[in-house]
């Protein structure tokens, strides 16, 4: 018997054990950019304008490709292609959740993916739980998802997983999955990075071509189903989700 086991019937005599215990529900967890809500028009711009206010002037070298990182792998990144001291990543992470909220509060809207809001639905309708998984930090998600309209409420925040320290994205995977454990987990994600992440951690991974990367590119990955939206794909992505073996880690 493993130790949170030994916790759970600890606590089953008390009563008071908690959520997930009680609720052995699978989970969905989801990616943000490209996935839940279309990419910004400018999505390594931010990045590069939160370390120059850091230091106080121009970077020389551009940020580095950014899709399918973290914000904290990005950050770190940045700061190294300009020889700039690692200890600079919080004060320019602080200026980045600062720089998403301007954004937000100046009116600047993503837009929803196509198919995400009836995906929502659908999955909760399913018994699964929707949960997040990002390289985003929590603040900038929630501004993100504020500004497109997409309702904060559909998510379980206390059960998502946020990249603005992480320096790669299997480090997000493996927390999620240590803490999930026992649940049956799937990750929804638009880039190949998401697939990395999710192999690192055991946990399967479904495609949308809703961001950067095509169906064809998508199919280079190990994700067990890849599919061009959610609108056109979510009979798919749900015949996926409670019928193949593969995806069940319970
Ligand atoms: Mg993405």
């Amino acid at each position: 018997m493993t130790r949170r086991t030994d916790d759970a019937a600890r606590l089953c005599q008390h009563g008071t054990v908690s959520d997930t215990e009680r609720d052995p529900r699978p989970y969905v967890l989801w990616d943000v950019d490209g996935t839940l809500l279309r990419n910004g028009v400018n999505a390594g711009g931010l990045y590069g304008e939160a370390i120059e206010l850091a230091i106080g002037r121009p970077l020389e070298h551009p940020v580095p490709r950014v899709h399918g990182k973290t914000d904290g792998q990005i950050i770190w990144e940045a700061l190294d292609a300009n020889g700039l001291p690692r200890d600079l990543h919080s004060l320019a992470s602080a200026h980045l959740d600062q720089l998403s909220l301007e954004r937000h509060l100046g009116g600047s809207r993503r837009e929803i993916a196509p198919g995400v809001v009836g995906a929502l639905r659908a999955f909760d309708e399913h018994g699964f739980v929707n949960a997040l998984l990002t390289g985003n930090s929590a603040n900038r998600t929630r501004y993100k998802m504020e500004g497109a309209g997409l309702d904060t409420r559909a998510f379980d925040w206390r059960h998502s997983y946020f990249g603005d320290t992480a320096p790669l994205r299997a480090e997000i995977t493996l927390r999620a999955a240590a803490e999930l454990e026992g649940h049956r987990l799937v990750i929804i994600g638009d880039t190949p990075g998401d697939g990395i992440g999710a192999d690192a951690a055991g946990i399967p991974f479904i495609a949308v071509a809703t961001g950067h990367y095509t169906v064809a590119e998508l199919r280079e990955t190990g994700a067990a189903l890849v599919v061009e939206d959610l609108l056109s794909g979510l009979p798919e992505v749900l015949a996926a989700l409670v019928g193949l073996p593969s995806l069940d880690r319970a």
